[in-house]
C-alpha cells in the first residue's frame, strides 16, 4: 500500500486584499503540495457575513493565479457548510460540553473590572465564566424569552473527557495541548451556528488535510483545534506554523495596516516569478498536472 498523500490547504477569510504574507501561506502549502505529489486545496473562509464581501474573494482567486497557484475545484466556501457545523455543535451539545452566553462584550468587561484581575490568554482576559454557573432554569427562561446567546465550550468538562493530547508540530516535535489556554472558548457566535474555531476544525477534517501550514500568530488556535479533533473524533492532522512577513520596521504585515496588496503590486507591472523567488521559492512557474 503506497503512503497516503499530503493534503494541504491555504484557507484566507475575504475581509480584504491579500498582500505577501498570505502569498508567502499559500505558496508554502501549495509547494508542500507539489514537492510530495499530494493535493493543494483552497478553501473561503467567509462565516463572518458582514466583514466578507464577494469582490475579497474574487480577488483572492485572481491573486493566486496570477501568482501561478491552482487548486482543485470546487472551493469550499464555509458560509455554504452552516449545517455542518450545526451538526458538529449538536454532538459537542449531546455529550454535554457546550453552554449558552448571553453575556455582551461589555456585560463580560465590566464582570473582569469588578474582579480587579482575570487571567490572560492569547487574545486577551479569559471569559470569567459567568453564564456556566446559571442553573437550567435559568438558562430555560432566558432562551425563552428571546436573549441572543452564543454557545461556550466548557473547557474543564471537555478537557476531562479529552485526557491529555498532542500535536505534530513540523520543525518543532510534540507539542503538548493546555485545553485552558482560550478559557472557556466561543464556539458558536451569537449569529451564526459556528466560530472560526469549530468551522476550520470541522473542514479541516471533512476535506481531509493531513498537513495544516498557516502563521505562526495560529499556534495557540491549534490547542483548541486539537481539543475539538478530540471531542468530534477527527483524524489529527500535523501543522507548520511558519514566521509572519513583516515590514522594513519589523512590523508584521496586515491588512487592516494597509500592507502592500498583491493586488496593487500587480497593477505596478510586478513580475510573479519575481515574488516568488523573494519569497524563497522557485522563481520558475510552477508546473501542475492539469486535467485537460
Ligand atoms: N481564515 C484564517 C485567516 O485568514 C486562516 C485560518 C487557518 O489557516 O486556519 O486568518
Amino acid at each position: 500500500m503506497s503512503a497516503p498523500s499530503t493534503v494541504t490547504r491555504f484557507a484566507p477569510s475575504p475581509t480584504g486584499r491579500l498582500h505577501l504574507g498570505h502569498a508567502f501561506s499559500a505558496l508554502t502549502a501549495f509547494e508542500i503540495a507539489r514537492e510530495t505529489g499530494g493535493r493543494f486545496l483552497l478553501r473561503i473562509e467567509d462565516i463572518d457575513r458582514v466583514r466578507c464581501k464577494p469582490e475579497f474573494e474574487q480577488a483572492i482567486y485572481d491573486d493566486l493565479a496570477w501568482l501561478g497557484l491552482r487548486w482543485e475545484e470546487p472551493v469550499r466556501r464555509q458560509s455554504e457548510h452552516f449545517e455542518i457545523y450545526r451538526k458538529a455543535l449538536g454532538r459537542l451539545d449531546k455529550l454535554e460540553l457546550v453552554y449558552p452566553c448571553f453575556c455582551s462584550r461589555a456585560e463580560i468587561a465590566a464582570e473582569i473590572a469588578a474582579a480587579g484581575a482575570a487571567p490572560q490568554g492569547p487574545d486577551g482576559p479569559l471569559y470569567p465564566g459567568t453564564c456556566r454557573h446559571l442553573s437550567p432554569a435559568e438558562r430555560e427562561r432566558r432562551r425563552a424569552s428571546g436573549l441572543p446567546f452564543a454557545l461556550r465550550l466548557d473547557t474543564a468538562a471537555a478537557a476531562d473527557r479529552a485526557g491529555r493530547l498532542r500535536w505534530t508540530e513540523q520543525g518543532r516535535g510534540e507539542i503538548e495541548v493546555d485545553p485552558a489556554l482560550h478559557g472557556d472558548v466561543v464556539i458558536a457566535r451569537k449569529d451564526i451556528p459556528t466560530s472560526y474555531h469549530l468551522a476550520v476544525t470541522v473542514d479541516d477534517a471533512i476535506q481531509g488535510v493531513t498537513l495544516v501550514t498557516r502563521g505562526e500568530d495560529l499556534l495557540p488556535a491549534t490547542h483548541i483545534h486539537r481539543l475539538l479533533q478530540a471531542l468530534l473524533g477527527f483524524p489529527v492532522p500535523a501543522y507548520r506554523h511558519h514566521k509572519l512577513l513583516t515590514d522594513a520596521g519589523g512590523k508584521r504585515l496586515a491588512k487592516r495596516d494597509g500592507a502592500e496588496s498583491l493586488a496593487s503590486l500587480r497593477a505596478q507591472g510586478a513580475d510573479p516569478a519575481e515574488i516568488r523567488a523573494r519569497l524563497g521559492f522557485s522563481a520558475a512557474a510552477p508546473a501542475v498536472p492539469t486535467l485537460a
